[in-house]
């Protein structure tokens, strides 16, 4: 590993620091009612009428459904009375895009994506410059896995060691600290929160945090199979509690998951369900079924790198300059490498010595 990737690691770190402050708790409550009333069309919206003859046969669920899953989905429901949100995830190939991206094997793949379906779910309904990061600080092989997710459904991370060997998920992931950082541009400081690894199986660890740190009833799970270096399915979903919801409805719901888990039949929810064809659309509707589910939204999750040359500018104007200009001195360039992508950077001594020169506003702002 050159010094240069981990002058890099050296200054996620800092910007790690710098998440690490809170936002007033009624500010991050606004933003999440705003979140709930939200109310978007479908992406994709062909005229369901055009599917069918007549207006009997139409199916108005037409518009979400996703055949054999074959395109990464993410799709949000409510229950008539408004008292449940449910939103399913399948996100197969981004899963197999990061996997080939960073080149890892089965179990960080795993852990990759139950990270990265549980900041999706978490994302969805948000604005869409919103970011959710997760990020498992284990002290197990692994060496943690970050995914950060955005309200408009584009998704990165990466784990601290792609290649493992076969392992149990918690072994691999070891004990430590669950941090999820919640962030727009317009707000003046990010809003974080913390809790222990419990589990080490990531969506429990992170379903813990939810009730813990952010007293949320809900339940989520995430789960990914792989085959060889195939990922064969990956997703999961998030069943959240709104404000006012009646006993009887959380009582049908929890009727409907245990029914759930029955159809999964692998202990490992959703994989057997994903498996066997059926997509967040039957995911939702067996979960609020009996409770005149209502569609709110579908989008479709990408695998996007943010990482530019400017950002990586904007990393080394946060280091020590001296540092800056100790590499700079013995190598006549910096080269980073984006942990996110993997992509390289090479910037010669002059450019970046005169990028510095001339920089201006704060580098920790995005
Ligand atoms: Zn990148």
């Amino acid at each position: 590993m050159s010094p240069f990737s981990q002058l890099l690691n050296r200054n996620w770190k800092t910007f790690m620091m710098y998440v690490v402050l809170t936002v007033s708790r009624p500010q991050f409550l606004q933003a999440r009612a705003a979140f709930s009333h939200r109310h978007v069309a479908p992406l994709r919206s062909r005229s369901p009428r055009a599917m069918g003859t007549s207006s009997e046969t139409t199916d108005p669920l037409e518009v979400y459904r996703n055949k054999n899953n074959n395109r990464d989905q993410i799709f949000s429901a409510i229950s008539g009375d408004g008292g449940i949100k449910v939103t399913v995830a399948t996100i197969r190939n981004v899963i197999n895009d990061a996997s080939m991206q960073h080149t890892m094997t089965a179990v960080p793949t795993d852990a990759l994506g139950r990270a990265m379906t549980c900041g999706l779910l978490m994302a969805n309904g948000m604005q869409e410059e919103q970011t959710v990061q997760i990020t498992m600080k284990g002290d197990g092989p692994l060496r943690g896995v970050v995914a950060i997710a955005t309200g408009s459904g584009t998704v990165r991370g990466y784990v601290g060691s792609p290649m493992l060997g076969e392992m149990s998920l918690p072994e691999a992931v070891g004990k430590g600290s669950v941090q999820v950082v919640k962030n727009h541009p317009d707000w003046p400081r990010p809003y974080n929160g913390i809790t222990a690894i419990r589990h080490g199986d990531i969506d429990r660890d992170v379903g813990i945090y939810l009730a813990e740190s952010e007293q949320r009833s809900c339940a989520l799970a995430a789960a990914v199979s792989v085959k060889g270096i195939l990922c064969t399915s990956a997703g999961g979903y998030l069943i959240e509690q709104l404000p006012g919801v009646e006993p009887d409805v959380v009582k049908q719901v929890e009727k409907n998951l245990a029914q759930l888990v029955e159809m999964d039949g692998t202990g490992n929810l959703p994989t057997g369900l994903l498996l066997q064809g059926q997509t967040p659309v039957d995911i939702a509707a067996t979960i609020l079924d009996g409770l005149d589910m209502k569609p709110l939204q579908q989008m479709e999750p990408v695998l996007v790198c943010q990482c530019t040359e400017d950002r990586l500018m904007r990393s080394l104007r946060l280091l020590p300059r001296e540092e800056v200009e100790d590499i700079l001195a013995k190598e006549q360039q910096i080269e980073a490498r984006c942990q996110f992508c993997g992509k390289v950077y090479r910037l010669g001594k002059e450019e970046i010595e005169e990028r510095l020169q001339n920089a201006t506003g704060d580098p920790s702002k995005s």
